[in-house]
C-alpha cells in the first residue's frame, strides 16, 4: 500500500527545496506523484525534474489561467513533449469560469488537448470552476481515464462524472466545504484519488502544501467517509493501479 499524489506543482514552490519535499513525502509513504504544468514555459522544468526523479509522472498541459500567454504553436510543442516521454500525462487544463467568462476561448484551448490524450492513449486532468454544463457536454470527448483534480462540486455533479467512469481528485479544499461530509459520503470511492494541488491549497496565506501531509488528508476524508485510514490506503493503492496499471 501507498500514496499517490495526483496533482503537484513542484515547480512552483518558493518556500522549500525540491529534493526535500519529495524526501519527506517518501518517507510518509507518498510514492508516486503527478507533477502538473500549467503552460508552455513550465514544460521544460517539469520534463527535467521527471528525469531526475523516476517517481514523477510529468503532465503537460495549458491551464485555462494562460491560454492568453500561450505561445502559436504550444499545441506542436505539446505533441512532441507527449512522444518524448510515453509516461506523460496531459494537464492541466479545463474551464474556468470563475476567472473568466470567455468560454469560447477556453474552449478552443481545451479540445485540442482532449484530442491529443485520446490520440496519444494519455490520462488527462481536468481543471473545472464554475463549468459543470460546459464540461458535460464535452464528456464524449474526453479519454476513459480522466480526472477532475480539485474536486469541490456538488453530489450531483460528482456523480455525473464518476457514473462516465471518470476520476475525481480531492485535496483538502473540499475538506473546507460547509458540506464536505456531505460531498465525501456521495462519492464513489473506488473512483477517487488524492492529491495536495501543492503548493496551493494550504487555505493559509504564504503557506505551501506538501505532499507529505498526504496521510493527514486520508485520515480527514476517511473520517468523514466513516472507513479507516486504512482501508482507504488499501483503496488509494488499487484506484491508482485501475486508473493508471502502473506501480
Ligand atoms: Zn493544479
Amino acid at each position: 500500500m501507498f500514496y499517490v499524489d495526483s496533482h503537484i506543482h513542484l515547480q512552483d514552490y518558493t518556500t522549500q527545496d525540491v529534493n526535500n519535499i519529495v524526501t519527506a513525502a517518501k518517507k510518509n509513504k507518498v510514492q508516486i506523484l503527478v507533477n502538473a504544468s500549467a503552460h508552455p514555459q513550465d514544460w521544460n522544468k517539469v520534463a527535467q525534474l521527471a528525469a531526475q526523479y523516476p517517481f514523477l509522472i510529468p503532465a503537460y498541459g495549458v491551464h485555462p489561467w494562460h491560454i492568453a500567454d500561450a505561445p502559436d504553436n504550444w499545441l506542436v510543442k505539446l505533441k512532441k513533449m507527449l512522444e518524448k516521454n510515453p509516461r506523460a500525462w496531459v494537464g492541466e487544463c479545463g474551464i474556468d469560469r470563475l476567472k473568466n467568462k470567455d468560454v469560447a476561448s477556453q474552449l478552443k484551448i481545451l479540445e485540442p488537448q482532449t484530442v491529443l490524450a485520446r490520440e496519444f492513449r494519455r490520462p488527462l486532468i481536468i481543471h473545472s470552476v464554475k463549468a459543470d454544463e460546459i464540461l458535460a457536454k464535452l464528456f464524449p470527448l474526453l479519454p476513459k481515464r480522466t480526472i477532475f483534480h480539485s474536486f469541490t462540486g456538488s453530489a450531483e455533479w460528482g456523480k455525473k462524472i464518476q457514473s462516465h467512469g471518470f476520476f475525481i481528485g480531492l485535496n483538502f479544499s473540499v475538506l473546507r466545504k460547509k458540506n464536505a461530509a456531505q460531498i465525501i459520503q456521495s462519492l464513489d470511492f473506488s473512483q477517487i484519488l488524492l492529491e495536495t494541488d501543492g503548493p496551493y491549497q494550504s487555505g493559509t496565506p504564504n503557506e505551501e502544501t506538501l505532499p507529505q501531509n498526504l496521510p493527514l488528508l486520508a485520515e480527514q476524508i476517511a473520517a468523514l467517509k466513516q472507513i479507516s485510514a486504512d482501508e482507504l490506503m488499501m483503496q488509494l493503492t488499487q484506484n491508482w493501479q485501475n486508473f493508471y496499471g502502473e506501480s
